[in-house]
C-alpha cells in the first residue's frame, strides 16, 4: 500500500477507547448490534464537541455592520441547543435567550443563535456557557448592554434520579444597561410564553 496512513488518526483512536469502554462496562464489543458502535459514537462525539474548531467572535464580525439610530432592545428568543455537561459527559439541553442594545454596530440575527451553538458545542457547565455568550456578545458587538438566559434541563441530574424529572435549572448574566432592574424587567417579560 501506497497510502499506508490512517487518513482520521483521532477517529480511530476515539472508536478504540470507546471499544474498550464498551467491553468494561460488561458488553461484548463484537456483538453484531455493537460493532460499529465504537465508531458511530467516535463521529457523534466529534460532531457534538466541533465547538472548539469554530470562533464564535468571527461568526459575529461576519454580518457586523453600522447601524447609528438603532438604540432598541434587540431580542433573539428561544434558541434550541444541545451541549454536554463536563462533569458526566450527558447532554443538558433547552432553550437560550439573548438580548442587546445596540451601540452604533448590529449583526445578523442568525448569528447569535450560531454564537449558541458553537459555545454549547464543547464540554460545558451551564453557568459558563452563559457568562461565554455574554462576553463574546459584549466584546465584539460593545453593546450598551447584553443579556443571556439559560434554561436548561440535564440529564445527568434527572437520569441519575438527582433531581425531579422535567426540572428546569435557569441561569443568567448581564452587562451594562441590564444592570437596570427595569431593563431585565422589559427582557423577562418579553421572553415569557
Ligand atoms: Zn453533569
Amino acid at each position: 500500500m501506497t497510502h499506508s496512513e490512517d487518513p482520521n488518526p483521532t477517529l480511530n483512536a476515539l472508536a478504540g477507547h470507546y471499544k474498550s469502554i464498551i467491553h468494561l462496562l460488561g458488553e461484548d464489543p463484537e456483538r453484531e448490534g455493537l460493532l460499529k458502535t465504537p465508531e458511530r459514537v467516535a463521529k457523534a462525539m466529534q460532531f457534538l464537541t466541533k465547538g472548539y474548531d469554530e470562533s464564535p467572535e468571527e461568526v459575529l464580525a461576519s454580518a457586523m455592520f453600522l447601524e447609528e439610530g438603532y438604540k432598541q432592545m434587540v431580542i433573539v428568543k428561544d434558541i434550541d441547543f444541545f451541549s454536554l455537561c463536563e462533569h458526566h459527559l450527558l447532554p443538558f439541553f433547552g432553550k437560550a435567550h439573548v438580548a442587546y442594545i445596540p451601540n452604533k454596530y448590529i449583526t445578523g440575527l442568525s448569528k447569535i443563535p450560531r454564537v449558541v451553538d458553537i459555545f454549547a458545542r464543547r464540554l460545558q457547565i451551564q453557568e459558563r456557557m452563559t457568562l461565554q455568550i455574554k462576553e463574546c456578545i459584549q466584546k465584539t458587538l460593545n453593546p450598551l448592554g447584553v443579556m443571556v438566559v439559560i434554561e436548561a434541563q440535564h440529564m445527568c441530574m434527572q437520569m441519575r434520579g438527582v433531581s425531579k424529572q422535567n426540572s428546569l435549572t435557569t441561569t443568567s448574566d448581564f452587562t451594562g444597561f441590564f444592570q437596570q432592574a427595569k431593563t431585565r424587567e422589559e427582557f423577562m417579560n418579553l421572553i415569557k410564553k
